[in-house]
């Protein structure tokens, strides 16, 4: 046995969780939110705390070094390396109770940051400390990093101080050697006291405190003066003053000393009442000048962001409104947030009150100030800043813009000059990047146009890292004021502390890890910052011929990629975002969009993953993508999953036979067009077991019945349209509505003549082809658009617009088309014409009838992507329909996804991460509202004894029963099985050719018992 399935084999024997050394888990934590690279030995992720001191035994034994993670968005390169990994972030996620009396929580270290403050808010208690990724980040992590937030500030001023480590009241660690203890404010006698390797470990860090205390006492400015000192280890909290507080000084060494299993922190009131004052200047540098007078307010948030980040964000259509909001929002060059708290309202505002009538006074005039006190206004702004980091990553006007100087930080009131000196080492350089940050604690973010891709780009990446490193130092800076110095910084930490202090993190790290198997290579003796580069001069990844065109990307594949910046939140455990439904069920990296991104980002560089399109690690990643789009429009820097997914399935597939329920699903098109000639024989048979094997279909799921009559034949035999003298609109027969749900199509086609429009309904066979991008059939996909562009051309051509019933169907005209044929002029001209049904509504400002009830809205995840719901909820609105969206992830059924054998269990499980629960909490008076067959589909089969109806179907609804709409239980019950019936001529057609095949079949039967 080699040595890597040696300990892979001991490891498996050792630990209750799980074993990863194949080459897929590999890839997955190859990387980090940095510009580094190193794939790792493998990976484990413990279920106990007991399994992670046994993976620091059994590496032990191997000789085998190790890295701690939480969620992996360190930007320095602290989570990468040829080590074996701890994902502690899966199961290691418990949270006690607050414990009121000494104000402090007990965490493992793979809880949320965020989960930790929604359980302790409820006692009106925080952990201050709140990273941007707050919604996703780990507690392990904070430690590890020695993380800082917006609310720092708070902490700050009304808590313990502004950083992890100022919060930590004690920690429980394992040491590499498996020394397992709890470590805190140590006394003398604790010291003199406690024997073996414990006892070593206080005395040699006594003993190097002793020594060192001059420097420590010169080199390391109290909180006060530099509240965002992060860069190296802790070495004054080991001074007596402050109590000689191993726990303290732990914070922040990012995994190279020892591992976190148990921290306890400590709380700052919550101060759940906010309200924010926005304030405009003319550029950065000015606002950062006004730090001093606005930090006498005592806010619990002080945070700035400049144009060039507004303006990324605004070309990006992120936060529209919110941005709009803000003031000067034409001219301003930088805004600063200021956030006040207390525990009432009239507390909170009285105090942005005063600080306004105080800013007047600072020469800020009108219309450079807003006050907002409504939580969701507020809540929208602090999302433009929070979104920094991933809104300037690649920004629409071009450009790859990486980290690397994004956390600098100096004393708050010297930060202002600090950006002017620092603007000219950008323009020295060439160098460009929005600037945002924690003004108030003297720190700020950018990313930079670094190329790192080129040996000369590289150089200049490492000049302007120097120099800007010295700048900082003469500011009395701190090289890192939040994210760690990694591999980033570590190699720059002689220039703020001098030789003396990084002799002295060596000896300290030494006296926890003397075998040097902790995260090796980081923050001391550490490789350097060009090094071990995820791009780098020698980045010449496979490109290969790829069907879609990926603008964004300009054209390449590769690039797309590089595309996600790990930031994280396709990790959220829930939320209202779509993205990602299949991580929120398996909480397993590979089954997020970043660890799909990142494997197809390794498939092209072919040293992990060497099989190219014939990687089952690729595929077994993607297996669960629901190509529900939700990254396509949560990701903050457009990671495209579903589209890579149809490539790559394209490319897979290609020339071979694929599974049979690619061409079951793939093909409903055309397997429905052949249905539909005998619908109630196929229903029959659909409903058979071996009907539901042959097509690759889970038995848990009812195969949908086709509809007796298509919502085609149905139009035709109406004389189409009711109002021929109307304006005319193109309803778009989608397979789903004209073959299966066609009492939607009815209630589509009333709707829109009941606003007086004249409907227009291509015949014969049409469909936008949906189901083939699930697939991969993406040759006859864009056949299918081809034909798409003939069939609806004279409409389109001649501005008519083209309006959906299906959410998923018309995504395909304002997304697929435009990525297939992203050069074709009638491409986009159809692109243009295509509206939602609601978005149709609002569009031409229709008139809907008056319903007053009460309803629960569920929108379809590729209406999200493509438009959006507000169209939906402000036509409720406008008919007197009192609704309430429910945004929780995805339905689970995504088309045909969960209808499939293998997914049934996730399916489920996605959605009971929010819709189907939501349903079955809704009284049974109000309506279910969902436009999508997938979601309407999972609700009926989904255990909710309820059936959800089209937006149209209430209008039909309106039009009959009156604005009371039907009355009593379950008011959709009038709408169950009102499908359009085939006329008695048609039906006996029909019963005839079974019948005549039967009674052939008999007669040839008999006729060989003759013979
Ligand atoms: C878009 C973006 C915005 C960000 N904004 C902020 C911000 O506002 N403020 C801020 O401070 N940071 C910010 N960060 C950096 C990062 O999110 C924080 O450092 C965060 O705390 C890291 O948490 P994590 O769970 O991702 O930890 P990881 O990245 O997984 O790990 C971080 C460090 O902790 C160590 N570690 C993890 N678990 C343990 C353990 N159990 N024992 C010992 N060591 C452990 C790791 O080895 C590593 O060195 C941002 C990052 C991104 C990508
Ligand atoms: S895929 Fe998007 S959301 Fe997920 S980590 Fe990457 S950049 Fe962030
Ligand atoms: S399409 Fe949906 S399931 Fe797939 S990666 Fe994106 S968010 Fe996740």
């Amino acid at each position: 046995m080699t040595g890597r399935r040696a300990l892979a084999h001991d490891l498996r024997a050792a630990v209750e969780g799980e074993v990863r050394f194949d080459a897929g888990a590999r890839a997955l934590y190859a990387t980090d939110a940095s510009n580094f690279r190193q794939p790792p030995i493998g990976v484990v992720v413990p279920r106990t705390l007991d399994d992670v001191v046994a993976v620091h035994r059994v590496c032990r034994e191997h000789g085998a070094p190790i890295v701690n993670r939480g969620c992996g968005t360190s930007l320095s390169g602290e989570t990468v390396n040829v080590v074996v990994v701890i994902d502690h972030s899966k199961y290691l996620t418990a949270i006690g109770d607050p414990d009121l009396g000494s104000q402090t929580v007990l965490v493992e270290p793979g809880a949320i940051n965020e989960k930790v403050n929604r359980r302790t808010a409820k006692s009106g208690l925080i952990f201050g400390p709140d990273p941007s990724t707050h919604a996703y980040c780990t507690i392990g992590g904070n430690v590890g990093n020695n993380s800082c937030g917006t609310h720092s500030v708070q902490s700050q001023f009304y808590g313990h101080g502004p950083r992890t480590s100022d919060n930590v009241h004690s920690l429980e660690v394992v040491t590499y050697d498996g020394e397992r203890f709890w470590v805190g404010p140590t006394s003398e006698e604790e010291v003199e006291a406690t024997g073996g390797r414990r006892g070593e470990i206080y005395r040699a860090l006594r003993s190097l405190a002793q020594r060192h205390e001059a420097q420590i006492r010169e080199r390391f400015p109290s909180p006060d003066v530099l509240p965002r000192r992060v860069s190296g280890y802790n070495l004054d909290e080991l001074l007596p003053e402050n109590g000689f507080n191993l726990a303290r000084a732990l914070v922040g060494t990012e995994g190279t000393c020892a591992t976190v299993l148990q921290a306890r922190l400590y709380l700052t009131p919550a101060m759940p009442e906010r309200a924010l004052v926005v304030l405009a200047y003319d550029d950065i540098c000015s606002a950062a000048d006004q730090v001093e007078w606005i930090l006498a307010h005592r806010p619990i948030g002080l945070e700035a962001m400049d144009r060039k980040l507004f303006r990324d964000e605004q070309l990006k259509n992120m936060h529209p409104t919110a941005l709009s909001e803000l003031p000067a929002a034409e001219e301003g060059g930088a805004w600063l947030l200021v956030e006040f708290g207390a525990d009432t309202r009239g507390e909170a505002d009285e105090r942005a009150r005063a600080f306004a009538a105080d800013a007047r006074k600072h020469g800020v005039g009108e219309g450079e100030l807003s006050v907002f006190d409504d939580p969701e206004q507020e809540q929208a702004l602090w999302q433009v800043r929070e979104g920094g980091l991933a809104a300037t990553a690649f920004p629409p006007q071009g450009g790859d813009y990486w980290p690397g100087w994004e956390d600098s930080a100096v004393p708050p009131p010297r930060l202002g000059d600090y950006l002017r000196d620092l603007k000219r080492v950008y323009a020295k350089h060439g160098l460009d990047g929005a600037f945002y940050g924690h003004v108030g604690q003297g720190c700020m973010h950018s990313r930079i146009d670094f190329d790192l891709r080129s040996r000369e780009g590289i150089a200049t990446y490492r000049a302007f890292i120097e120099e800007a490193a010295d700048l900082c130092v003469s500011y009395g800076g701190s090289l890192s004021g939040e994210h760690g110095d990694g591999q980033q910084r570590a190699e720059l930490l002689p220039r703020q502390y001098g030789e003396e202090l990084v002799e002295a993190f060596r000896e300290f790290k030494r006296i926890w890890d003397p075998d040097w198997k902790m995260n090796p290579g980081k923050v001391v003796d550490a490789n350097r910052l060009d090094e071990n580069l995820k791009l780098g001069a020698g980045y010449a990844p496979w490109r290969p011929e790829v069907r879609f065109g990926y603008p964004e990307d300009g054209g390449d594949f590769a690039h797309a990629t590089v595309r996600c910046v790990g930031v994280g939140k396709c990790r959220k455990p829930d939320g209202v975002d779509v993205m990602c439904p299949s991580f929120m069920v398996t909480r397993d990296e590979q089954h997020t969009t970043r660890g799909r991104a990142r494997l197809l980002f390794e498939m092209l560089e072919g040293e992990i993953v060497e099989d190219g399109w014939q990687s089952d690690e690729v595929m077994e990643a993607l297996d669960l993508c629901l190509s529900c789009k939700g990254c396509t429009n949560d990701c903050p820097v457009g990671v495209d999953m579903p589209t890579y997914k149809a490539e790559f399935l394209h490319h897979r597939w290609k020339r071979r036979v694929r599974p049979r329920h690619a061409y079951a699903f793939g093909l409903i098109d055309q397997v429905a067009r052949v249905a539909s000639l005998q619908p109630e024989l196929v229903n029959l048979l659909g409903r058979t077991p071996l009907f539901k094997l042959a097509a690759g279909m889970t038995r848990h799921r009812a195969t949908p019945t086709f509809a007796p009559l298509t919502l085609q034949q149905w139009f035709r035999a109406r004389g189409g349209t009711r109002n021929p003298r109307g304006r005319k609109v193109v309803l778009f027969p989608d397979t789903f509505n004209n073959r299966f749900h066609t009492d939607v199509g009815v209630a589509c086609v009333e709707a829109i003549e009941a606003a007086g429009w004249q409907v227009a309904m291509p015949q014969g066979h049409v469909c936008c082809g949906r189901p083939l991008y699930d697939y991969g059939f993406l040759g006859l996909a864009e056949r299918y658009l081809r034909r798409n562009l003939e069939q609806l051309r004279e409409w389109y051509g001649a501005g008519v617009p083209i309006v959906g019933m299906e959410p998923s169907c018309l995504a395909v005209f304002k997304d697929e088309l435009r990525k297939l044929l992203p050069d074709d002029e009638d491409a986009k001209r159809l692109a243009e014409s295509s509206y939602h049904f609601a978005e149709f509504f609002r569009e031409f400002e229709l008139e809907p009838p008056r319903l007053e009830r009460r309803a629960l809205l569920w929108g379809h995840c590729h209406q999200k992507a493509t438009g959006g719901v507000d169209a939906e909820r402000e036509l409720l609105e406008q008919m007197g329909v009192e609704t309430k969206e429910v945004k929780a992830g995805c339905c689970g059924l995504a088309g045909s996804w969960g209808f499939e054998a293998g997914h049934y269990d996730v399916s489920l499980a996605a959605g009971e991460q929010g819709l189907l629960p939501r349903v079955r909490e809704a009284s049974r008076l109000d309506l279910v509202v969902a436009n999508g067959f997938s979601c309407k589909t999972q609700i009926e089969q989904g255990g909710t004894g309820r059936r959800a109806l089209h937006i149209a179907q209430l209008m039909q609804m309106a039009r009959e029963h009156g604005p009371g709409g039907v009355r009593g239980d379950r008011p959709e019950r009038a709408y169950d099985e009102v499908r359009p019936q085939p006329s008695r001529l048609r039906r006996a057609r029909r019963l005839a050719v079974p019948a005549v095949a039967v009674g052939a079949c008999i007669h040839a039967g008999r006729s060989r018992l003759r013979r």
